[in-house]
Order: structure tokens, then sequence, then C-alpha cells
């Protein structure tokens, strides 16, 4: 059996020094925001390049926070993708925007740049690229757009840590960048957790005080705010897993060239598309197949297992039903969910499971 992910092969590997981090704070009797979480935040700003990082509880509030930072609330337009986690979108809709959506790009499934300026109107005010799967939307071409118009750009970088365009990591292009670390992302909590990175003072002074009541000092409050804080214990743990990220991504980025190896001869896939300048991080590894769902049976029957990310775009998902949008409104993020296949990718995969699930794919393709 080779599970999509295994979370308990990288404690396996790092516990004790999970637990010697935990116990810590524990012991120190500050269990929100403080030390560890301050560390934290100092050392994932260094890590995207950036002048903050403002650790709150989900990359959610990150991406909420981003918004209202930046100004963004009712009868504002927010333009992003349809073809993302839900999350993107609920975080416009907190703000109190409206989301309007623009087709992806169908080689990297990413918001398609050249599709955003025929849905700009008077109201939009920002754009959220999301990096889906850990590969950075085609950056300059949007900043370009945002700035021509007067729009600001907010990176939904939830699955991108370490992500590069041209250099630059995620998180660092736009006005802000929003990361979560849920514990099947490349860089996990061990419960739930979030920051938003950013290098405008103003924007990081003003999620300060949002995810924290929006107190300017204690029971000094100026806006309402939130309780989008930081559990210190996760700011403990993700403080010692950052350290081992790089090395973790460097293993994704070898599983996914070999996985590229030997699965490039197989006429009836097609393998994640890397685009120009970019350091993709894969979060996410997946192919494409127009007979999915066959494809996934034989795999799980082979004890192969695999994820759909995502098998229905946001505009078609029922809660989303009253933001106007129908079936045939964006046909490439339509049929991507409808053919995407996520493969087993973590750091721990071993080159021999990695050659298992190849074999698999390469059998079934040659029985039918
Ligand atoms: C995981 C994810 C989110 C939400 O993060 P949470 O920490 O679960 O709130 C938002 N956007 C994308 C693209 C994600 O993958």
């Amino acid at each position: 059996m080779i599970p999509l992910l295994d979370i308990q092969a990288q404690y396996k590997q790092i516990g004790a020094e999970i637990e010697a981090s935990v116990v810590d704070v524990l012991r120190s009797g500050r269990y929100i925001l403080g030390e560890a979480v301050e560390a934290f935040e100092h050392d994932f700003a260094a890590f995207c390049g950036t002048r903050h990082a403002i650790a709150v509880n989900t990359g959610t509030s990150a991406l909420h926070l981003s918004l209202l930072a930046a100004g963004i609330g009712r009868g504002d337009e927010v333009i992003t993708t349809p073809f993302t986690f839900v999350a993107t979108v609920a975080a416009i809709l907190y703000a109190g925007a409206r989301p309007v959506l623009v087709d992806i790009d169908p080689l990297t499934m990413n918001l398609d740049p050249a599709k955003v300026e025929a849905a700009i109107s008077p109201a939009t005010k920002a754009i959220i690229p999301v990096h889906l799967y850990g590969q950075m939307c085609d950056m300059v071409p949007l900043l370009k757009l945002a700035d021509r118009f007067g729009l600001v750009v907010i990176e939904d970088a939830c699955q991108a840590h370490g992500a590069e365009y041209n250099g630059s990591r995620a998180g660092s292009l736009g006005l802000a960048g929003a990361f979560s670390f849920y514990p099947g992302k490349n860089l996990g909590a061990c419960g739930e957790g979030g920051v938003l990175v950013t290098n405008n003072d103003t924007v990081a002074k003003a999620a300060r005080c949002l995810r924290d009541w929006g107190q300017e000092e204690r029971y000094n409050h100026i806006a309402q705010g939130f309780n989008y804080r930081m559990d210190a214990i996760q700011g403990a743990v993700l403080g010692v897993k950052l350290r081992y990220l790089e090395d973790w991504t460097e293993q994704r980025r070898q599983h996914a060239a070999h996985y590229d190896r030997l699965l490039s001869g197989i006429e009836t896939i097609e393998l994640p598309h890397v685009a120009a300048r970019r350091r993709h991080v894969y979060h996410v590894y997946a192919i494409r197949s127009p007979t999915r769902s066959r494809l996934r049976e034989d795999l799980a029957a082979q004890g192969v297992q695999t994820g759909l990310h995502y098998p229905i775009p946001v505009h078609l998902q029922r809660a989303y039903a009253n933001l106007g949008y129908k079936r045939g409104d964006f046909p490439l993020a339509e049929e991507a969910a409808q053919q995407v296949l996520s493969l087993p990718i973590y750091p721990e995969l071993t080159p021999r499971q990695v050659e298992a699930v190849a074999s698999a794919i390469s059998s079934d393709v040659h029985v039918h």
C-alpha cells in the first residue's frame, strides 16, 4: 500500500526534536503567540525574503487579513481562479467583497493572466493568484496589469512554501502572501496554522492588530478584529520543521523528476507542466488522464492511493451557486477538474515506491 501522503513518516524522523520544543512551551506557561511564535515569524520572513511575517491560526485567516489590511471590503471585486480550494473564494466573501472568477491556463492550471483584463471592472480592487500544486502563477503579467489598473495582488501561497518565480519566493511579490500550515501542506503544523507575509509596513501593522481583536495595545481596540492568533505550540513545532523544509522540498523535486522520467513515454496521460523561470515545490504531483476514474480505481486495486485536487471547481459547488456562474463558464477549469489525478508525493517516499506507482500506471495503460 502506497499512501498519497504519510505524515507519520516525517514525525518518526524528527519526533524527538518536536516533542522537546512542545515540552518547552508547556513548561513556559505561555500558550498563545509569545517567543516561540515570534521566532518562527522571524525565520519564516527570512525564508520568504520578506520584511514581515504575521502568524495566524489558519491559511484562510491569512487570506482574510491580507484583504482587510489592503482595505478591501464591501462593494469591491476581487479576481481569482475557480480551480482552487474553496478557502480562496470564501476569504473574499468573508471580507465582504465579490469574487470574480477567471479561467485557467490549461498547462499550469493556474489563473491565466491573459484572461484577467477582460474581467476588470471599475469595482475591481485586487487579484488573488493561487500558486496551485506548488508552482507560482505567471506573476510578471499579473503585476503589470495590477499596476496599470491600480489593483492589489495578494498571493494565495498556501500550497507553495519555497516556490520561486525568477528567483523570488512565493509570497514576496504581491502586496501580501498567505500560507497555510495545515498538517498535509509542505510545511505542516501539528494542528492548524497560517501566516501572512508582506514587505509593506502598513499592511503588517494592520494584520498584527486585526489578528488579535484589533488591539493597538492591550484593551485598546482600534478595530473590531478577530481571534486569529497562532498557538505557541504550533509556533514551536513550525520553527523546528522549517529547518528541514529545504531538504524536504528537494526530496519532493527529486521524486517529481523521477516520475517525469518514468512516465514520460505514456501517451494517454499528461505530466505536470513546469513553466519557465519557476521552482515548483510539488505540494501535489498531478497528472491528467481523460479516463481518470478508471485509472484511479485500477491504481487503488494495486495498492496505490491517489487524490483529486480538485474534482469540482468552485463555481460549480452548491455553496457558491449564488456567485452567479454556471457550467460552461470556465471550460478549462471544468475539464481539469475531471482529468487531474494526484499521485503520492511526500519527502519520505522512496525511489522504489515511485517506481511501483509508475509501473502500476504503465501496466494499467497496457491493459486498456
Ligand atoms: C490549504 C489551502 C487554503 C486554506 O488553508 P487553511 O490553513 O486550511 O485555512 C487556502 N488556499 C489554498 C489554495 C489551499 O491549498
